[in-house]
């Protein structure tokens, strides 16, 4: 992973926040790779599940809307993760992941180093498949005491006693207070005042902005159930522990779409979206078996879910998920008419739905695919990470070449005997179509080097052939191997392979 986000920094993918200023704990800035990758990522998702469809609208809603929006969809009272303080360090760490620590704790007993197994256990991502064994004799015994519900580990707070018991990662001994909540929206104020009555949050997921324009769109968009509104934007979450690079930031860009339909179609169109998307990150490249679609058990769902379909997440295996590891890139979800009806109640305007055909009035239910686009980066960065010794860079790139940032080198392979303006022209007559590297510096091998770090896949050299022949060398990425084509068949050649 060090090797990974080194490489993102040096190359211009992901640079720390703020760095002249020492960085920003849980913030990121996207370089000039970086940025293109995450736009071709974008409008890949919104090409296929906006675009393509017929059956889904996009809309783009404001990141702060009315602080009821908050209050009906439950996150002022509910959007919290448990922590607890160790009294003694003053460091602050959360409830769950500490729980995870002590159960990694048991299951390796014999391991002297206690803290550094504490501090593994923290960093790993989603600890329970590798621990699901030896968490099990102590969710049991928390289950007795009616302390925990798997998954909501929100009901943390309820099971304050454990903590007196585990010791803190920071001294070793049992200084943690008991857990308490702690709401992860980021509150501003709106207007001069800076009173309770001014307070407002920066948007935790962009979902609620679909449930609010729910009556809007349907209104003004000819759209017929069933049928579904996306939007692509920032969210904010006070992460406590902000880590594992952009995997878990504090700012960070979400892609989601929510499905409308009648409750007798909710399970079907489940099914339909947990394949569909399940699909669509193999497409991104990410298939074989770093990628998995994992059901959630029966206790883990959210109580919106327990009597209907189902949640499923999409997971990657990330270098830092541990050992079989997995963690979370997308939750696909069966909402009920939940949010509907909470909004119904809470702003009293009907949000019920006139179905024309079956002649009837019905809040819809809803599928929710929450994706993360900047979790998918990172995802795509670690699937790209290539090893390979033999060559001078060391490491190259295998992005799909539609999500590579920069899809082709231009290279003169001297700056003399009429090879750059060749160059020249080729690169103009593309440029308007395609991200392109001109480059006419240093030996060939370094800029084919170059060119494998940031993982563009074709590189066009002109040499002193092309002024007699009217041909060009094609270097490909994967294989690191040549061939001539025709001068003139370059926009078709690259047309052909980037779709
Ligand atoms: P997690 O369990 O990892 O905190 P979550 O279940 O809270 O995630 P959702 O609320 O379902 O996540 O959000 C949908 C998607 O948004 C996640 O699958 C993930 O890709 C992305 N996401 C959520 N929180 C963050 C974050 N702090 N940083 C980056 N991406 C995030």
């Amino acid at each position: 992973m060090d090797n990974l986000v080194a490489l993102a920094k040096r190359r211009g993918f992901v640079f720390p926040s703020s760095e002249i200023y020492g960085g920003f704990n849980g913030f990121f800035d996207y370089g000039p790779l970086g940025a293109e990758l995450k736009k071709n990522i974008r409008d890949c998702w919104w090409n296929d599940m906006v675009r393509r469809r017929e059956d889904v609208v996009g809309i783009e809603t404001s990141i702060i809307m009315h602080p009821k929006v908050w209050e009906a969809s439950g996150h002022v009272a509910g959007f919290s993760d448990p922590l607890v303080d160790c009294k003694v360090s003053k460091q602050r760490y959360r409830a769950d992941q500490l729980f995870w620590a002590e159960v990694y704790v048991q299951k390796n007993p014999t391991d002297e180093r206690r803290l550094i197994g504490y501090v593994s256990a923290l960093e790993s991502e989603r600890t329970e498949e590798e621990l699901v064994e030896a968490a099990d004799t102590l969710k049991r015994k928390l289950r007795e005491q009616g302390a925990l519900t798997m998954g909501l580990i929100k009901d943390f707070t309820a099971a304050g006693s454990l903590f007196e018991k585990i010791p803190s990662p920071a001294t070793g001994e049992p200084t943690l207070t008991p857990p308490r909540s702690f709401n992860m929206m980021f509150q501003t104020n709106v207007g001069a005042m800076t009173d309770a009555s001014s307070v407002a949050y920066l948007r935790p997921e962009t979902a609620q902005g679909m449930f609010v324009d729910f009556k809007n769109v349907v209104d003004t968009g000819r759209v017929k159930l069933p049928f579904g509104i996306a939007q692509i934007g920032k969210s904010f979450r006070n992460e406590i522990t902000p880590r594992n690079f952009i995997f878990r930031s504090r700012e960070f860009e979400m892609m989601e779409v929510e499905f409308f339909c009648h409750p007798s179609e909710a399970n079907d169109w489940y099914q339909f979206w947990r394949k569909t998307r399940y699909e669509w990150w193999q497409k991104l490249g990410l298939a074989g078996q770093n990628l998995r679609l994992r059901d959630h058990e029966h206790d883990e769902l959210a109580h919106y879910a327990k009597d209907s379909g189902g949640c499923a997440d999409v997971e990657y295996a990330f270098p830092f998920s541990g050992e079989k590891g997995f963690s979370e890139l997308e939750g696909i979800a069966y909402r009920s008419n939940f949010d509907l009806t909470q909004h119904q109640k809470t702003s009293g305007v009907g949000l019920e739905y006139f179905d024309q055909e079956r002649n009837e009035k019905y809040l819809p239910h809803v599928i929710e695919p929450a994706a993360g686009l900047t979790r998918g980066l990172l995802a795509v960065i670690c699937e790209a990470y290539t090893p390979d010794e033999s060559r001078p860079s060391k490491v190259f790139m295998k992005f799909h070449p539609s999500l590579a940032p920069v899809k082709a080198g231009i290279f003169p392979l001297v700056n003399k005997d009429g090879m750059p303006e060749i160059a020249e022209k080729l690169y103009a007559e593309l440029r308007g179509r395609y991200v392109l590297e001109f480059d006419a510096k240093q030996s060939i091998g370094k800029r084919y080097a170059r060119m494998d770090e940031a993982g563009t896949p074709f590189c066009f050299t002109i040499d002193g052939d092309t002024t007699k022949d009217q041909t060009v060398t094609v270097r490909h990425r994967d294989t690191a191997q040549q061939e001539r084509i025709a001068l003139d068949k370059v926009a078709a050649f690259l047309a052909d392979k980037i779709r």
